[in-house]
């Protein structure tokens, strides 16, 4: 066994509002297991994006939003688990007035199955509730 050091909580890139991750696991190959630490601050949200294996989503704190294309806007509350499907695009994040963390779960594709997260357009203000 092995105590995996911790490593520094990275910031996501600004124009996704106040988004913070810590890597939980980033398997090496055979394993293309993923596990994130995903802090988002209120009203900050991913742009919409897929992923080539699906994702799921556990929130452990905080009121959160996720909507898939063409879908509504859910809430999301600490306990309950989103699952994504392969390809499906989706957005996820902070509800306005509230932190939210969640784990980020979902895997690598595997060699020449091209990139594991693809990212699409940023919300417009009319796509993100409560702005
Ligand atoms: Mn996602």
């Amino acid at each position: 066994m092995e105590i995996v050091p911790k490593q520094p909580t990275v910031k996501a890139p600004a124009e996704l509002g106040d988004v913070w991750f810590d890597v939980v696991a980033a398997g090496q190959e055979p394993s293309r297991l993923r596990v994130n630490v995903v802090r988002f601050s209120p009203g900050a949200h991913t742009a919409w994006h897929k992923h080539a294996m699906g994702q799921t989503l556990h929130v452990t704190d905080g009121v959160g939003l996720v909507q898939s294309r063409g879908g509504e806007v859910v809430e999301m509350r600490p306990g309950q688990t989103i699952y994504t499907p392969p390809g499906e695009w989706h957005w996820h994040g902070a509800a306005p007035e509230s932190f939210m963390t969640h784990l980020a779960m979902w895997e690598g594709p595997g060699e020449g199955n091209g990139p594991e997260t693809e990212w699409g357009q940023h919300l417009t203000d009319a796509e993100y509730p409560g702005r």
